[in-house]
């Protein structure tokens, strides 16, 4: 119904609605909740603790201290028809309805509001049936209206209801849509996750790299993470949210669904290279049986080092190095390495630009090579321009993602009439002010996602005039005539 309807317009349920079923309400966008069937419930002799509804006889603790449940209440409880036990059993479930109603919006804005919804249906069948329900036939609804970027928070993984969260989706959709192979690699590289993110400042990848870094080829080898459910992260990727951001246990111990989920994408990846390239495999339990299964379905040479005991032992980092040295020759690289880009920042830069904005993005902003410098506590990186020192754009390591400036966005967009995604059109010449409103938008894109970055143009599409950090995606710029739309960046 969303999806039909101006966000202003405010949607209330009623009916026979518990507490326990506001998180996912709320997910799906309701605004309002009529709470009056806890008052029914109350007239009915039960007890609301979110989790349970007891009726009243059972309850011995508690586990409440509002108004009614630290007065009279527990004097009443073996009274049959007690007009004032009702009364306090009204109180109780309304405060406590309103209570969680509070939490939720508490956590709607400030944490990870989908392991809540997830967490709060655990212990209901029909709810996670729900949340499976959207997240495999109304993704394409969903991501236009649930954070696909959020920034510096931690994402826990509670088992199958978080497999298919629009988030990871996202990023499984757009890592196999835009990332693209380097002309240069000859090998492949895969490796088992860590639980510290980014990877690469785990013990473990640490690791792999001195053994990596072994070889003065290595920025020809493309590492690639597995790990699950998210699916495969290319080395580059690692700092994207949510790769950046997600918690799993890392036992290797995982069901059908996330193997197949992430065996599969592992073969739409390595699909991309050529079926000469090596591929080295330094896995073992779970990991190992990814890569066993997706290997079964593709042309690719595997091969894999022995793993004694852990993957960062002694023996298994020297098996990996005999690895290496056996099959960096076995693939004839054609072009060459375009020599300013192959460093590892730059690597992932292009990428990350690449996964923001599409194919060939990265090299379009960085064709001379980059000079990045870190700022402000380490929180970003600016990104100059090697030759022309001129300012591109800064990552931000909270989202792992670029914002480019206007000469960035000018390298990426030669001809903004020919625009097709993410972009507004602006009703004028000039923006003022850092906040964009719905009366200014002329026209837009229909892939706008919140919390992603847009490109705005001027009426005639013949310029850009500014950019901005997006509040609200396409749906509800369809569906609204007022309202803000986008936070607009300054430049200094
Ligand atoms: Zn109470």
């Amino acid at each position: 119904i969303k999806n039909k309807l101006d966000n202003k317009i405010i949607i209330m349920v009623s009916g026979r609605i518990i507490p326990k079923f506001y998180p996912i309400l709320v997910y799906l966008g309701i605004d309002l909740i009529d709470c009056s069937y806890s008052m029914f419930l109350s007239a009915e002799n039960f007890y609301d603790t979110i989790e349970y509804l007891l009726p009243i006889y059972k309850v011995k603790y508690l586990p409440c201290s509002c108004v009614a449940c630290k007065g009279k209440l527990n004097y009443l409880f073996n009274k049959k028809h007690s007009g004032e036990k009702i009364d306090l059993l009204s109180l109780h479930n309304l405060i406590t309805a309103s209570n969680y109603m509070k939490k939720i919006k508490q956590y709607l804005n400030y944490e990870d509001y989908r392991v809540f919804v997830e967490k709060s249906s655990l212990d209901e069948t029909n709810l996670i049936s729900i949340l499976k329900i959207l997240d495999k036939k109304y993704f394409n609804y969903l991501k236009y209206e649930t954070p696909i970027i959020q920034k510096s928070k931690n994402i826990r993984c509670l088992g199958p209801s978080s497999y298919n969260r629009p988030d990871f989706q996202h990023f499984r959709e757009n890592a196999i849509k835009n990332f693209e192979p380097e002309s240069w690699t000859r090998l492949i590289i895969l490796l088992p996750c860590s639980s510290k993110k980014p990877y690469s400042k785990s013990k473990s990848h640490k690791a792999f790299y001195n053994v990596i870094r072994k070889f003065s080829e290595f920025p020809d080898f493309q590492e690639f993470i597995l790990t699950s459910p998210l699916g495969v992260i290319p080395r580059q990727l690692e700092n994207i949210y949510p790769a950046n951001s997600y918690d799993i246990s890392v036992t290797g111990e995982w069901d059908n669904e996330e193997i197949n989920i992430t065996a599969e994408m592992l073969i739409r990846m390595v699909e991309k290279y050529e079926p000469e390239i090596p591929i080295l495999c330094h896995l073992k339990d779970g990991y190992l049986e990814i890569a066993k299964k997706a290997s079964s379905k593709l042309p690719h040479n595997f091969v894999f080092s022995e793993i004694q005991d852990k993957t960062t032992s002694m023996e298994s980092l020297q098996s990996l190095e005999n690895l290496i040295k056996e099959n960096i020759n076995k693939f004839q690289v054609k072009s060459d390495k375009i020599e300013n880009i192959s460093k590892s920042w730059i690597r992932k830069f292009v990428k990350i630009l690449d996964y923001q904005f599409g194919i060939g993005s990265g090299t379009k902003v960085i064709p001379n090579g980059l000079k990045p410098i870190r700022v402000r506590g380490n929180d970003q990186i600016d990104l100059k321009d090697l030759e022309t020192q001129e300012k591109l754009g800064v990552f931000k390591y909270s989202t792992g993602q670029i914002v480019l400036t206007l000469p960035g966005l000018k390298r990426l967009i030669q001809t903004p009439n020919s625009i097709n995604s993410n972009y507004i059109v602006f009703n004028g010449e000039e923006i003022r002010g850092n906040t964009l409103f719905r009366k200014g938008v002329l026209d837009y894109s229909l892939d706008l996602i919140p919390n992603s970055q847009v490109v705005i143009v001027d009426e005639a599409k013949k310029k850009i005039i500014g950019s901005g950090e997006l509040i609200v995606g396409s749906n509800f710029i369809k569906n609204s005539k007022s309202g803000r739309i986008a936070k607009i960046y300054e430049w200094k």
